[in-house]
């Protein structure tokens, strides 16, 4: 079983299914896709096991993070990662 990303087309928010196995959709709605798959690689849990108040409070940690832009590729990354998931860069923060 694997989680997908569900984005809607018309406003470009998405919600989290897994997939194979019965059509449900599951957790908060996310702002877009790329939020949703950000949050998947930052969260340290299978959001499989956690109840809807934990990814709840989840998502509100994940969206305070602290981020800086990626010198690289402009992406947004956490303000303490060492390499960027974008452009894998690394160290991004030394290059001139
Ligand atoms: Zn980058």
């Amino acid at each position: 079983m694997s989680i997908q990303i569900l984005e809607e087309k018309d406003c470009g928010r998405a919600v989290l299914i897994c997939t194979p196995g019965p059509d449900f959709a599951f957790g908060p709605v996310f702002r877009s896709a790329d939020e949703a798959a950000a949050f998947l690689e930052w969260l340290p849990l299978d959001p499989r096991d956690c109840s809807e108040d934990t990814l709840a409070r989840k998502l509100d940690q994940f969206r305070e993070r602290p981020t800086r832009p990626c010198p690289g590729c402009g992406d947004e990354i956490d303000a303490d990662a060492e390499r960027c998931e974008m452009c894998d860069r690394i160290g991004a923060e030394n290059d001139t």
